[in-house]
Parts: structure tokens; sequence; C-alpha cells
């Protein structure tokens, strides 16, 4: 078979180690999906397709570190709620959902993200039922997409209403609406194992081990999946600290682990260079510099944190500890939006109310995040977030026209703080071109809308349902939610609060 060749001309191409405020005009030589040769004035022999970049920048592909494809459809329906509030709608939502419904909400997801210029997303997918079924539909779609995913179905054995701390003060029906019910641990491992020899890893399709967060797995369930990373050496993402009362949870519960859930990872297997733990809002400095210490790194999801009444990430904090930082989008409709240009700015922005004292310049850090540091959280930075000869050719083409390049002073800043997501053109994924000058050339969007209005009918319904059937749980939920407040846990994470 012949090989696919591309020649991607003209474009100033991004070089994280170069100027990165005016970087080079450079061609891209591209082969079978890898980037073969970096350079001025390539001069190319045999048969390839060229992409015209003049007068663009070309940039590599940003990655999204964390995301959840299942509740794609709820983009919208939300406005800001506590977390453990917000679950009570979202886990129904996602669970024994059709065939029809699970193939348009990964489209849906993967359509956005490559219109914003995520060429691999994360997908730490809360897939239910797990089985053969929805795995083939969820792994055909991101196939169909032409997305690189980093594909994860969660697991866990704790049931959900283990995420609210005062649990037993809400009545049994209104635990029930979170779920009161384990899932058996050797079922789900083995049900991974058989998903990995299903559908090995190769092309734009790669592994992670997921479990949901430590505090809904049991030793039992943390050592099974730190022995599968192990055995197939692959990334661990968790959730870990994302709220407060996940603090008061930590101390209360886990006391035999110094009443931290870093220590309870650490004491399963799980902390290492392959480990990273999504939010981490309310972890303590002593335990982000364990993490530093391991290699081990934090996925910051700042768009839904402050969505879901969760607080503000401690950007310097983690910075100054020296832990390695990636960045995410979290769920549809936590955030509502899968935009690293947003995630990026929002960095940068907090970082900056975070410390009266000037600088560091952050854009071109925070690029990298996106890119080399998301890459490495799923074991792929040999590989995956620059334009280098040898690494796969991720690409996203930025249209130097648009109005956010006028006048144009710096690649970096521009990309960071003036981006929306209006500049990508073109977007290259392991050497394909999906989008090309706008157009999607893997989705048939229009057919997508059909179905998705379509399926958007019983959806609503279904949802309508739910919403009435938890009225009657909101008013406990709230309690609970007030009882988190009233024990100082030693730090503050919200602005303009001072416990
Ligand atoms: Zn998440």
């Amino acid at each position: 078979m012949a090989s696919r060749r591309l020649l991607v001309r003209g474009g100033q191409v991004y070089d994280h180690d170069g100027d990165v405020h005016k970087p080079k005009i450079a061609d891209i030589l591209i082969e079978d999906g890898d980037i073969r040769a970096v350079g001025a004035g390539l001069a190319v022999g045999g048969e390839y397709e060229v992409v015209d970049a003049s007068g663009r920048l070309v940039v590599p592909g940003l990655i999204n570190a964390h995301y959840h494809s299942h509740d794609t459809l709820c983009r919208g329906l939300f406005e800001e709620m506590p977390l453990e509030t917000w679950l009570l709608y979202t886990l129904p939502m996602g669970q024994n959902r059709s065939k029809e419904e699970v193939r348009a909400r990964t489209l849906v997801g993967a359509l956005e993200s490559l219109r914003c210029g995520i060429t691999t997303v994360q997908d730490m997918l809360g897939l239910s039922p797990l089985n053969d079924a929805n795995t083939d539909v969820v792994i055909a779609a991101y196939r169909e997409a032409g997305i690189r995913v980093v594909f994860s179905p969660m697991v866990w054995d704790v049931p959900p209403i283990a995420m609210v701390r005062h649990k037993d003060s809400l009545p049994p029906d209104v635990q029930e609406m979170l779920g009161t019910t384990g899932r058996p641990v050797r079922d789900q491992l083995d049900y991974l194992e058989h998903q990995f020899k299903r559908h090995p890893a190769g092309g734009t399709l790669h592994w992670a081990i997921a479990p949901f967060a430590p505090q809904r797995c049991t030793p039992k369930m943390l050592q099974g999946c730190a022995d599968l990373a192990h055995k197939h050496d692959l990334p661990i993402y968790t959730h870990v600290y994302e709220t407060r009362g996940q603090v008061l949870i930590a101390r209360e519960q886990f006391a035999d682990h110094d009443g931290s859930l870093i220590s309870y990872l650490e004491n399963n297997g799980l902390l290492g260079p392959k480990l990273n733990i999504v939010h981490s809002v309310w972890i303590s400095r002593r335990e982000m510099d364990r993490m530093a210490a391991a290699d081990a790194g934090i996925v910051l999801n700042h768009l839904s944190n402050m969505k879901l009444k969760s607080g503000i990430a401690p950007v310097c904090d983690l910075r100054d500890a020296g832990v390695r930082l990636g960045l995410g989008c979290d769920n549809c409709s936590g955030s509502d939006v899968q935009s690293v240009f947003q995630a990026m700015k929002l960095f940068c922005l907090f970082a900056a109310v975070s410390d009266p004292e000037p600088g560091p310049e952050l854009a071109h850090e925070v690029l990298r995040h996106a890119t080399i540091g998301n890459a490495r959280t799923a074991g792929l930075a040999h590989c995956l977030g620059a334009i280098r000869p040898g690494y796969k050719a991720d690409l996203i083409l930025i249209d130097l026209n648009d109005v956010a390049y006028l006048p144009y002073n710096s690649a970096a800043r521009q990309l960071v703080y003036t981006e929306a997501g209006r500049g990508v053109e073109s977007v290259i994924v392991d050497g394909r071109v999906v989008i090309k000058e706008r157009k999607v050339k893997t989705i048939d969007e229009d057919a997508l809308r059909r179905e998705v209005t379509d399926l958007m009918r019983h959806f609503i319904a279904d949802y309508d349902a739910v919403v009435e059937s938890r009225k009657r749980a909101l008013p406990y939920m709230q309690e609970a939610h007030r009882r988190m407040w009233e024990t100082d846990v030693g730090m503050n994470r919200f602005i303009g609060r001072t416990r």
C-alpha cells in the first residue's frame, strides 16, 4: 500500500523551544501519520498532498486531559450548583442509553473538540452498562470522527452515595437517587482486560485506567487497577479532592491513611509517575510536595470547578511545588464547553490573581501544559504535543487573518489570551486532514444534527422525569452541603471568603 504523504507548506510553525511570539516559517513533511521532517523550503520528492499553510500559524494539536463523553447531550441544561447535587441529574442521564444515543453523544463531543483545535481527548467515560456493545459503539464513533482518544471507562466498587459526606442524614430514597449499590471488582477489571484485547491500542486509540475516585474504590479495586496499569504499562486517572467535602471525607473516613487520599492511593500502589489526579482543588501543600516527589501529575479543570461550586485550584502553590500539570475541560454539563483555549486562559488569570507580585509570564508555559504536559499524563510525551520529527502528526492551522490576530504581536499570548476557537481553520490528526478550511471531512454534520434533534425528544422527556423525581432530594442535599462548610479545613479555595 502506498504511504500517506502530506506536506504542510509555508506556515509559521510553533516551536515550544523557539521564538514563541513570532514562530519561523517552515514546511512539515508527514508520512503514515508521523512527522518526518520540519524545515524551511523542504525539497520533497515523490507523490504527496499539499496543505497550504501560508498566513497560518501551525500549532501542535491541543490535548484535553480530562473529559467525559457521557453527558454531552446535557450541555446547557444547568446553571451553577454543587457537584453532589449536580450528580443527581447527570448520573441517570448517562446510564442505560440507546446505542444511537451513545454514538451521537460521542460524535457531538468529538466534533466540538475538533472544531476547537483539540486533537486528543482523554475520555474518562462513565459507561453504563460496561459491555462489549457499548464499548464498540464509542470506539467506532471516535474512529469515525478521526480524533485521537485516550479511552478510560471508569471503574468503581463503592456506590456513588459515598460522594456525600453526611450521607446517613439523607432519607433512604434520596440516597437511592445517587446510588447505593456497588459493582463487583473482578468483573470490571476483567472487562478492561477483555477490551484491551478486543481493541488493541494503536493508530488513534490509546487506553488508560480510571478508578473513579479513591473514596469510590476499596483497596482491592485500587490494587487491581495498579496491577493492570503495571501489566499493560498504562497511565491512571482518578478524581481527587474536587470539593471541600472530600477533604473532610478523607480526614474522617481514611484516618488509617493519615486522613489523606494521596496516602490512600500510595498505600494501594498507585502513587507514582503513571498517576494523574484530576481537580485537586482542595489538596494541601504537603500533599502537593508528595505528588511532585513521586512525579505524579495533576489535571486542572477550572471551568467545571467554578460551575460546580468546588472552588479554584491553587495554581501558584502547585507551580511552586513543582507538580507536573495538565489541563482538562471536564463534562459538557459541568463546563458546557470543550475549549482548551478557555482552560489555558483561566490558568494564567488565576495565577495572576493569586499573587500580587508581577510575573512570571505564563502564556508559553500553559501552551506546554496543554500539549506536552497533557501528552505526558497519557504516557505519550515522547510522541505527542510538539511539532518535531518522529512525533505524531496532530496539528492545527490557525488563520492569522482572523481579527484575533489583528494586529499580530505574539503567537503564544494571542493563542492563550485572545483566541476563542474561531481561528481554528484546519485540523490534522495522525496525518489525516479531518477539518479542511473549516469543513469537517469525517462527520456529516447535517446528518448528525438531524439525529441529535430526533434523539433529544426522548432524552428531554427522560430528563424532565429525572428533574421532577429529584425535587424531594434538594433540601436534604442542600443541608448536607451546608454542613460541609461548618468545619474548618485550614485552607480556602473560594474567592472572597476567609475560611
Ligand atoms: Zn471528571
